[in-house]
């Protein structure tokens, strides 16, 4: 819906959108990059990561100082990736967008919700994980958002929106939630507690136990998934450990805190009574961040969003593995098609199911 502007010119409102989004999309770069790290998002100013000279503000103007610099340091010339330039005219754009789109009160709430569908896209991507500050804080800014501007939940009081927004919320976690677990029992993918002192061997192929191997391939999914346990007593070649921590991840072992990696590794062979296999590393990040997306939706955003994103999402997979980009152990994140979804949604695809719906009732 586009509001009446009698009182400004028609090019002021995108022109103002695309400026203050190319801004806050700087400060998105500074969360995406510092979250995950665990850095705090305010105190110092931006640095080169290469000269650690910090950045003056003439050098760190939105879209334009990366494109006037070619993308490098002034001081020592190392680039910096073109994500931070891809970030600001993304969120500028998405800006432009919401503004032109929805009236006032609603496009404050939509900002909010795109610049954490961005962070999360972005972390996401590179860690494959979404930090809880956005996944539960989304859940509270959403609920928030709906008591305040109850038209995003198209309720009428304030109270009600609210309401439909912790429902979206319970809806998306539970249906996610779901999908994860079922995940795990047809995948056979478990915590393995063993009866007692059991010889178990690690190749680079899998794990062997009892003459059966299970392969790194069933058990990771993600590259930052973790097989680990302690042993009484490991060997590895020539050399032998009493009472170690011996972790696994695709690409290396490590016994207490001596890295070996797998590929060509000699066997290793334990003593343990229990290997522990974390599995919230999958998918669980995104199961919160459906959750967030479910309070600024509601719930009936939730079944449009995940039928999208499951589709978008394999689509992708398949194409990669077609074209030979990916390899067993890297499993592509979610949470990207998630937000792609939910943005789908707000631009149209809660219309276009209404229609549908509609259409049948007829
Ligand atoms: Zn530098």
């Amino acid at each position: 819906m586009i509001q009446p502007q009698p009182l400004l010119p028609p090019w002021f409102v995108p022109t103002w959108a695309f400026v203050m989004g190319s801004i806050i999309g700087s400060f998105l770069n500074v969360c995406i990059h510092r979250m995950p790290r665990g850095h705090s998002i305010v105190k110092p100013r931006s640095r080169c990561y290469s000269c650690e000279k910090t950045i003056p503000w003439s050098d760190n103007i939105p879209i334009l100082s990366y494109v006037i610099l070619g993308g490098k340091c002034r001081q020592c010339g190392a680039r910096f990736s073109p994500r931070y330039m891809f970030v600001e005219l993304f969120t500028a754009i998405m800006f432009v967008a919401i503004w032109q789109h929805f009236d006032p009160a609603t496009a404050m709430v939509y900002t909010v919700f795109a610049c954490g569908l961005i962070i999360a896209t972005f972390i996401d991507f590179e860690h494959y994980i979404i930090p809880d500050e956005i996944t539960w804080g989304g859940v509270v800014a959403g609920i928030i958002c709906s008591g305040f501007v109850p038209e995003i939940q198209g309720a009428e009081s304030h109270t009600r929106a609210a309401l439909w927004s912790l429902a979206g919320a319970g809806l998306g976690y539970g249906v996610l939630w779901g999908v994860v677990e079922l995940g795990k029992l047809i995948f056979g993918i478990k915590k393995v507690e063993l009866p007692g002192p059991t010889e178990i061997a690690i190749t680079p192929a899998g794990i062997r136990m009892a003459d059966e191997t299970e392969t790194w391939e069933e058990i990771f999914s993600r590259p930052t998934d973790t097989l680990s346990f302690t042993a009484a007593a490991v060997r590895l070649g020539e050399r032998t450990w009493e009472q170690a921590l011996v972790r696994v991840n695709w690409q290396e072992l490590k016994v207490n805190e001596e890295t070996f990696p797998l590929d060509g590794l000699a066997e290793l062979s334990a003593t343990t009574s229990s290997i522990y296999v974390p599995r919230e590393a999958m998918g669980f990040g995104d199961v919160k961040f459906l959750a967030a997306i479910g309070a600024f939706l509601g719930p009936k955003a939730i079944f449009f969003v995940i039928l999208l994103s499951s589709l978008t999402g394999s689509s992708v997979g398949l194409f990669t593995m077609a074209i030979g980009k990916k390899s067993w152990g890297m499993k592509l994140p979610y949470g990207p098609y998630l937000a792609f979804a939910a943005l789908v949604w707000i631009f149209g695809g809660a219309e276009l199911t209404a229609h549908y719906f509609m259409g049948f009732g007829r």
